[in-house]
């Protein structure tokens, strides 16, 4: 079906060469820049007045797990590291149900889209009886609210008896979990560039999935033609559990179980020592940065120079609401860049560095080359920020404002040539409704 084009007109700022006055939209897609003192050339455009806004590539978050905005900030969990963090909060989660998944998903959706996000990851490894479908609900959410996503069929197959981290109650046994893997992109992955829901497969981490599940889901990632995802390297304990367990590093291990190449990306990434981040670099694995959950847990800071240096590509993550504990992504490249800051310098790497990551480098993780940058012939995927907020005022430059006086909130976003956000809301969202709902569940959850 083919749309009437649309001229984003005038932007008081935009993130792209050549576009000063704006861009064009038709079908979808990024059809025309349009340069300053110019006209679009495209016929018929209908003109959007974009004069009190800041253009940007929509973000695009490459590391999530929705279902934990059910127990954000929970005393038993809070005040811990990774490994009794999770340990305190397996049982509750072993308690998710279809709705209260159901709710959970929405409310990290509309956050992400509220923040300027317009593609997400959901990174489900958590199936308890009774929600054998979570991936399901996770798609029929995604298109309800028109964000684009990269959902994971998550798993965890290495229990308290084996030697893992997670209790027998939420793991499954591998061929449950590969069969399911299967049946899952089947149904649900679409392909091509204009791909509004895709499928990754994505074992949980090195301390709750074997080695066994490790290389069949490498073997099937590859069968299949679909992205591999894990968390690695995210602390000092997980390396001393693969020494223990594996008698190797956790590189070792994912290189060994046929993971290091270019179709996987990790969450963390922070301690891979020099040599692993060249094996890395060579093999196009790419790193989620995860800034707020790195210092929430106190897990530590991806060294996210030296892996560029190394050819590494990094996008950026929120990662799960129980560890952050917000979904906005503004914040979280705002916290990467004030956390790298701190850590390389003023000379080493500057708010466009943030920007870029989320954005082009997100695109990246993803495996979705046409998105994260406003380009001709790309998605048309973008938010747009007003600067009319007392936090902007007396601001100089317009795109550096974002960052360094904490945007938070898109006016406007865009998802595929539709608009997705309004007027800083989601149209038909009712949030007030969907707060109760979703403050039910979490309150059944922690009451058992
Ligand atoms: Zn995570």
């Amino acid at each position: 079906m083919s749309t009437m084009p649309i001229w984003i007109k005038d932007p008081l700022a935009i993130l792209a060469e050549g576009a000063g006055r704006g861009l064009v939209v038709k079908d979808g897609r990024i059809v025309e820049l349009v340069p300053a003192g110019a006209e679009p050339a495209t016929a018929g455009a209908v003109a959007y007045d974009a004069s009190g806004h800041v253009v940007i590539p929509g973000l695009i978050n490459t590391h999530h797990h929705f279902y934990q905005t059910l127990t954000r900030a929970l005393p038993a969990a809070m005040d811990r590291e990774l490994f009794p963090w999770l340990k305190a909060l397996y049982p509750i989660w072993a308690k998710l149900t279809p709705e209260a998944l159901d709710a959970a998903v929405t409310v990290a959706m509309a956050e992400l889209m509220l923040s300027g996000c317009t593609t997400t990851t959901d990174h489900h490894y958590v199936f308890p009886a009774g929600l054998d479908d979570a991936v399901g609900i996770e798609v029929e959410a995604a298109k309800r609210l028109g964000i684009r996503v990269l959902l994971t069929r998550g798993s965890m197959n290495l229990s308290e008896r084996d030697g893992g981290l997670p209790p027998d109650s939420v793991v499954q046994d591998e061929d449950t979990i590969l069969a399911d893997s299967e049946r899952v992109v089947a149904q649900f992955h679409q392909r091509g560039p204009d791909a509004m829901v895709q499928i990754a497969l994505a074992p949980c981490s090195p301390f709750s999935v074997t080695g066994s599940l490790m290389q069949q889901t490498a073997a099937l990632a590859e069968k299949l033609d679909v992205r591999l995802h894990t968390h690695l390297a995210e602390t000092e304990d997980e390396n001393r559990f693969c020494e223990a367990m594996f008698g190797c590093r956790p590189l070792d291990y994912l290189e060994k179980h046929g993971w290091l190449g270019p179709r996987t990306w990790l969450a963390h990434g922070i301690f891979f020592n020099a040599d692993e981040m060249k094996r890395l670099g060579k093999a196009k694995t790419t790193i989620s940065h995860c800034a707020c959950s790195n210092q929430l847990l106190a897990s530590g800071a991806c060294p996210v120079c030296e892996m560029e240096d190394a050819g590494v590509g990094i996008g950026i993550g929120v990662d799960g609401s129980a560890s952050n504990d917000g979904s906005n992504l503004m914040q979280e490249l705002r916290a990467a860049f004030l956390m790298q800051r701190a850590r390389y310098g003023v000379s080493r790497l500057s708010h466009k560095d943030a920007l870029r990551w989320a954005t082009k480098g997100s695109a990246a993780c993803v495996g979705r080359p046409e998105l994260g940058e406003i380009a001709v012939g790309n998605a048309a995927d973008l938010a747009l920020f007003k600067l009319d907020e007392l936090r902007f005022s007396g601001a100089s430059d317009p795109i550096a404002a974002l960052v360094l006086c904490g945007a938070h909130r898109a006016d406007r976003v865009m998802v595929g040539g539709r608009w997705t956000v309004i007027d800083g809301a989601i149209p038909g969202l009712d949030v007030a409704a969907l707060i109760r709902r979703h403050s039910a569940a979490a309150e059944r959850m922690r009451a058992g």
